[in-house]
């Protein structure tokens, strides 16, 4: 079973993911483009303080100390070979060097795995968006014809148990769920097991994400890994962490716990719709170096797309922010 990206097979939709795109970055791209845009037409050529404010405007964009760090010496060194030399030209410069922070640190294709059935678990902090990200991703993946298992794993939360049903029902996908405060490794068993009777194509397990035991969760997590690897080969062929975007630098520390904690093969970055903290995404890809498969931009089923840094920097610095009436 192939589970392949929603835009691969059709430009069309490339060009509505991008308008789409736009508008969710609107406040990220004022806090980042729009300020280095005032700075380059407020000055006719490049000085320290010129650099200094630069500097400044991507540290104040969440990008955070690394990721500016490498754009600036970047700058830095072609002012020096003389490919830099007037504030217009930096704007190009900066261009690339976050398009290529985003290209290198990330493997921008979503996995594409040949097992008949697959298990991908979604964890990180609560509120960060995972049990609507297991929604969405639920949809997606039945849209695609593929049989999906939603296997409702944060078994302290009676609201997550019952915002599944809702979603796996809006996304035509079966539900594993058990009663609150059951074991969560006993569930995914049960899942497991319900998936290899009813030739599900896909299980989508929500773990739970309470902060106050962070390290019985960890422990938890890995149990449900060695459950998952026992019931199915290779299982779980995903392990993906959701980040908030909203919460910007934090977010970030989160996410390198969790990695320290338990392997995670791929990100979900969500709320990226409305907030002005999108440029964390750059720090993510610069500090993780584990490739960011799907972003979030809203809250409803179809608010999940592939993730692509062509598209996410092309949308940034976009001239027509206002084409996005033409969402399809
Ligand atoms: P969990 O505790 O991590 O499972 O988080 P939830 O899935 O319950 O989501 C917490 C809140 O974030 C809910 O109000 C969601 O509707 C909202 N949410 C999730 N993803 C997004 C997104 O991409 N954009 C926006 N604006 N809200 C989101």
């Amino acid at each position: 079973m192939l589970f392949r990206r929603s835009s691969e097979e059709n430009p069309g939709k490339k060009a509505g993911i991008l308008e789409r795109l736009k508008n969710a970055l609107g406040s990220t791209k004022d806090n980042l483009v729009n300020r280095i845009e005032s700075l380059i037409s407020s000055r006719r050529e490049i000085d320290n303080d010129f650099l200094e404010e630069l500097e400044g405007i991507l540290l104040g964009a969440d990008i955070g100390a690394p990721a500016t760090t490498r754009i600036m010496s970047d700058i830095r060194a072609q002012i020096k070979a003389g490919l830099v030399k007037t504030p217009d030209d930096v704007r190009t410069a900066i261009r690339k060097q976050l398009l290529s922070i985003l290209q290198t640190s990330c493997n921008t294709g979503a996995a594409v795995h040949d097992a008949p059935q697959e298990v991908w678990m979604v964890v990180g902090v609560n509120g960060t968006g995972k049990t609507t990200t297991c929604g969405k991703l639920a949809a997606r993946q039945a849209q695609g014809g593929h049989r999906v298992l939603i296997c409702a794993a944060d078994t302290f939360r009676p609201a997550a148990i019952e915002q599944l049903a809702v979603w796996a029902q809006r996304s035509s996908s079966e539900l594993i769920k058990s009663k609150i405060g059951a074991d969560p490794s006993a569930v995914l068993h049960d899942a497991l097991a319900a998936a290899g009777a009813r030739n599900v194509d896909l299980v989508i397990v929500d773990t739970a994400g309470r902060l106050h035991t962070r390290s019985n969760l960890m422990q938890e997590l890995e149990k449900m890994k060695r459950v998952a690897g026992r019931k199915i080969e290779g299982a779980p062929h995903e392990v993906l962490l959701v980040i908030d975007a909203t919460t910007g630098q934090n977010g970030l520390s989160q996410a390198k716990e969790f990695m320290k904690a338990i392997g995670i093969t791929g990100l979900i970055v969500t709320k990226l719709d409305g907030t002005a903290k999108g440029g964390v995404l750059f720090g993510i890809c610069q500090d993780l170096r584990i490739p960011v498969r799907y972003i979030g931009v809203g809250e409803e089923l179809e608010d999940l797309l592939d993730f692509s840094p062509e598209a996410f920097v092309d949308s940034l610095f976009s001239e027509k922010p206002g084409s996005l009436l033409n969402i399809p």
